[in-house]
C-alpha cells in the first residue's frame, strides 16, 4: 500500500477536525503539540500539522496528498492548482469588513484605508464594487488600526462579532461566508486514486455525521 500524507491546519482548524478525523482512525498518533509530522492512527497515513496558510503550498507541491484548510486562505491564494471536493463545514465565519462604532463621515477625497491580512480578497472586493482603496498588510489584531488611526476599516474574519464589539467596532458588509475545505493534489488523485477516494468517502460519511450530531 502507498503511504498518504494528509495536512491539517494547525489552530482552530485542527481542534474541529480533531473529532471527524477521530471516527475515522485518521487522529494522530503522537504529540500534536510538538511533532510536526505524525503519525495517524491508521497504518500508512501520517499527518503534518502545519501553520494554515502552508496547507495550500504543501498540497500543491505534492509533499501532501490532501490537506484541511479554510475557504479563506484558498481565496487568498489561488487554489487552481488543487481539487477542492469537499466542504467540511467546520471552522465556520465570515470574511467581513469593519469600522468604528463612532466612525467620523471621512473625506471622500481621500481614499479609503483598509488593514487586512487578506490584500487580494480586499483588493478584488472593492475593485469589484469600483472602489480603489489603499491597502495596508497586517499580521494579526486587524482590530487595533482603526482605533490608533492606522486605518479607516479592516477586513477580517468575524465568527460571533464578540471580539469588534469589544474593541467599538461594527461589521458594515459580509464578503463571503468561510469554512474549512478538503483539498487534494491533483496529480496525486491520478496516481493513488483508489485510496485518495476510499478515504474522501469516509471523510464525507464522517462530516456529515459530525453536522448531524451538532
Ligand atoms: P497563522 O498561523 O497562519 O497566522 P492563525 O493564527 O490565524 O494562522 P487560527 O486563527 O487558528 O490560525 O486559524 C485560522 C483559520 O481558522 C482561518 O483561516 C479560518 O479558516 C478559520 N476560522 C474559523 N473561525 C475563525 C475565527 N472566528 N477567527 C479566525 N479564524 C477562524
Ligand atoms: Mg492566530
Amino acid at each position: 500500500m502507498t503511504a498518504l500524507t494528509l495536512a491539517l491546519s494547525k489552530g482552530r482548524i485542527l481542534e474541529e477536525s480533531l473529532p471527524f478525523l477521530a471516527r475515522i482512525g485518521l487522529d494522530p498518533a503522537g504529540d500534536i503539540d510538538r511533532l510536526l509530522r505524525v503519525p495517524s492512527r491508521t497504518p500508512g497515513v501520517s499527518l503534518l500539522i502545519i501553520r494554515p496558510t502552508d496547507v495550500p503550498t504543501y498540497v500543491e507541491y505534492g509533499a501532501a496528498d490532501l490537506g484541511i484548510v479554510g475557504k479563506d486562505v484558498l481565496m487568498e491564494n489561488g487554489s487552481a492548482e488543487l481539487y477542492e471536493p469537499l466542504d467540511l463545514d467546520i471552522a465556520k465565519c465570515r470574511l467581513s469588513v469593519a469600522a468604528r462604532k463612532d466612525a467620523l463621515p471621512r473625506d471622500p477625497r481621500r481614499r479609503l484605508r483598509v488593514a487586512t491580512k487578506y490584500p487580494e480578497i480586499t483588493r478584488r472586493h472593492f475593485a469589484d464594487k469600483g472602489e480603489q482603496v489603499e491597502i495596508i498588510k497586517l499580521y494579526g489584531s486587524m482590530e487595533l488600526a482603526p482605533l490608533v488611526g492606522l486605518a479607516d476599516v479592516i477586513v477580517d474574519l468575524v465568527a460571533t462579532g464578540s471580539t469588534l464589539r469589544a474593541n467599538g467596532l461594527v461589521e458594515t458588509e459580509i464578503i463571503c461566508q468561510v469554512s474549512s475545505r478538503l483539498v487534494v493534489n491533483k496529480a496525486a488523485l491520478k496516481t493513488k486514486n483508489g485510496q485518495i477516494t476510499t478515504l474522501l468517502e469516509q471523510i464525507r460519511r464522517a462530516s456529515q455525521q459530525g453536522r448531524k450530531a451538532a
